[in-house]
């Protein structure tokens, strides 16, 4: 090892980074392994960006103004209780680096968003990890037990899709002694949103994306509602310009064309609750999702398991159909995750899957 590595962080040295869904550098794949939106963003993204290509010389504005104020209007709170991000995965990880240490942990369930271990390692903190039953339940007194500053909880969550009912949250937020993070990157999609605990206690952190439903994953802009006592900490170890003036006027653009939004989503609800019957009817154990993805079991003459989810998978790919795979792990190895995509997509995986089937 060369000096220059020998000189780094121990915990740098030690680090397992992040390992991103693959992003195919060729054509004519069927993309669905790490849930983008499968249509394109408002057409007033577009518009919104290319105006502001003529003030790209000018730094942008650094707290995101104009965007925290358009969000704390439709969201009911004040623009002092909302942070935007570079991507929510900038807010999680400003999240750590105030909350986590080589003393303060942070919790998760298993499994959940496998950028966690990354953020609190980088902290050289310890992550605390229950791990879910088989029914993917919330296991509230467990989660509320831990000694740990900060917890991330993925709700929906990902990759089950599973959703949790406010009364749950509201428990856990009760109950637990840090602070909670409801990481709601698919919350468009489901039925619950944590954003009535962000307001009614301090301790509670909501995390959205502009990534999934907004269909601006390129993008990259998140934020979070919280007290504006954790967004003034927040604020203190952001980056001062953590946005650029692309993203905040096409983020801005998209928040604001709010029956697209819906359109989108309805149209993903529809497609994925098509999907889900369609799998349970040729015999897949499939969560129910509040997601834009179905996490379920692959079947094929009665078999089930690691060797047959891993064969599917393999299957997909080499029809140019990517989902994702998840293995090392009991709850996941036999289960593949799928996003969804247009119906003429999910056409081609079911017929794919019905090929797979047939060639048993
Ligand atoms: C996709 C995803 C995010 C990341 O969102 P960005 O805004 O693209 O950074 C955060 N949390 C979970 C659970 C996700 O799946």
């Amino acid at each position: 090892m060369s000096r220059a590595w020998e000189l780094a962080q121990v915990h740098v040295k030690e680090l397992s980074p992040y390992v991103p869904g693959t992003q195919p550098m060729d054509t004519g794949w069927v993309k669905l392994n790490t849930n983008e939106c499968p249509y394109p963003p408002s057409p007033r993204v577009a518009e919104a960006v290319a105006a502001e290509v003529a003030r790209l010389p000018l730094y942008p504005n650094p707290a995101s103004v104009p965007l925290r104020e358009a969000i704390a209007r439709r969201l009911g709170v004040t623009s002092g209780q909302v942070l935007v991000g570079n991507g929510s995965d900038d807010v999680l990880n400003l999240l750590a680096r105030v909350y986590c240490g080589r003393d303060a942990p942070a919790g998760q369930t298993f499994p959940s968003y496998s950028l966690y271990p990354v953020l609190t390692a980088l902290q050289a903190a310890r992550l605390l990890s229950v791990p879910f039953e088989e029914d993917m339940r919330l296991p509230v007194s467990k989660l509320a037990e831990l000694r740990a500053p900060l917890l991330y909880l993925t709700a929906p969550n990902a990759p089950t899709g599973v959703g949790f009912a406010l009364e749950e949250l509201r428990a856990l937020a009760e109950a637990f002694r840090g602070v909670l993070v409801v990481d709601e990157a698919y919350a468009d999609f489901g039925d619950v949103t944590a954003l009535p605990l962000a307001r009614e206690y301090g301790h509670v952190v909501v995390t959205r994306s502009f990534s999934k439903s907004y269909a601006l994953a390129g993008l990259r802009v998140g934020f979070a509602v919280a007290s504006a006592e954790v967004v003034d900490l927040l604020d203190r170890v952001r980056e001062s310009y953590n946005v650029n003036r692309l993203s905040q006027a096409g983020a801005l653009a998209a928040w604001e064309d709010e029956g697209y939004l819906r359109e989108v989503v309805a149209k993903v609800r529809a497609t994925r609750e098509a999907f889900r019957g369609w799998l349970e009817g040729r015999g897949w154990q499939v969560y129910p999702s509040q997601a834009n993805f179905v996490f379920g079991e692959p079947v094929r003459q009665g078999k089930r398991g690691e060797a047959v989810a891993r064969g599917l998978f393999e299957w997909l790919r080499e029809r140019k159909i990517l989902v994702r795979y998840f293995g090392g792990h009991a709850l996941t190895a036999g289960r593949l995750r799928i996003s969804i995509g247009t119906d003429a997509d999910m056409a081609r995986v079911r017929e794919a899957m019905e090929q797979w089937e047939a060639n048993a």
